[in-house]
């Protein structure tokens, strides 16, 4: 779950979803790793037309993945750069 500031659209709050923990953040960039997830439900699911999103800590993010069956496509980076919100990636 993520929080702006209205008039500055500032990145001022990060909260996992999952375990509820406040991710730190300083000056608008969040400080520390995060995984960011929206989807948007179409006509053939049982959310039709729902936006979806959620934030998990780096921790909640590893237990969920090591129950994949399949595991997550990995791929290194050749730089890093900075996302919308600040946050570097
Ligand atoms: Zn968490």
């Amino acid at each position: 779950m993520r929080r702006y500031q209205e008039q500055t659209k500032e990145l001022i709050q990060v909260i996992c979803n999952c375990c509820g923990r406040e991710l730190k953040v300083e000056q608008g960039i969040l400080k520390e790793g995060a995984c960011r997830l929206e989807t948007g439900w179409g006509y053939f699911s049982g959310k039709d037309m729902e936006r979806h999103g959620f934030d998990l800590c780096e921790e909640c993010y590893d237990r969920m993945i090591s129950a994949f069956s399949v595991p997550v496509e990995v791929k290194e980076e050749t730089e890093a750069f900075p996302a919308d919100d600040g946050e570097l990636w």
